[in-house]
């Protein structure tokens, strides 16, 4: 297998992924992350049974074939989502510009402009992945995604990752209540084949 890469398209302007297990261009839609509540284990893949404090996703869709996020979202080959997991250790200075932004967006609804960032900023140096055709994690949990999970992890300290855990699931007229974790447990294989590169 080739290695993927992900890049700004000078065309567009927009982040895209392509390479590696995936044939064509994936355009960038969205990250996000999924911890939980604590340390110990957040991410959503597990190797070897081993769980990391948290997982980011940056999320892609097949924008040459399809012609929304929407309709990639059901297609088998429709998006395209890398996963990065953190291992607790020193402070990321990367992941920074995302934490320091926290406290001004804890409510639910809550909104911050990003301006000038490039997610690839925050993938570790070694892209070396596991691939396999699996589902969103979220329902209605679509068989549409091909999963690309990094080999090394980025590194996070507890108190960026209680920043996390200080955002709230609840909107400004509601009793607060903290998003403690927002992870799904892993899942049986059912015969699905797991590669790497
Ligand atoms: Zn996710």
């Amino acid at each position: 297998m080739n290695y993927f890469f992900t890049l700004v398209s000078i065309e567009t302007g927009m982040s895209v992924l392509t390479g590696g297990p995936l044939s064509g261009t994936y355009r960038l839609r969205q990250i996000h992350f999924h911890w939980g509540s604590n340390d110990e284990a957040g991410s959503e893949h597990a190797v070897d049974g081993m769980k990391y404090a948290a997982e980011l996703h940056v999320v892609h869709w097949n924008a040459e074939k399809y012609s929304s996020f929407v309709e990639a979202a059901r297609q088998s080959d429709g998006l395209a989502v890398m996963a990065v997991f953190l291992k607790i250790g020193e402070c990321n200075p990367q992941l920074k510009k995302i934490t320091d932004r926290l406290d001004t967006i804890r409510i639910k609804g809550k909104k911050a402009l990003f301006t000038n960032f490039d997610p690839s900023c925050l993938l570790p140096k070694s892209l070396d992945y596991w691939t396999y055709f699996g589902s969103l994690t979220v329902p209605p949990l679509l068989e549409s995604v091909i999963w690309i999970v990094l080999r090394e992890p980025i590194s996070v300290c507890s108190e960026q990752l209680a920043k996390f855990r200080s955002l709230l699931s609840t909107a400004e007229d509601e009793v607060a209540c903290c998003l403690l974790r927002n992870f799904r447990p892993p899942q049986p294989l059912r015969g699905r084949e797991v590669r790497r590169n």
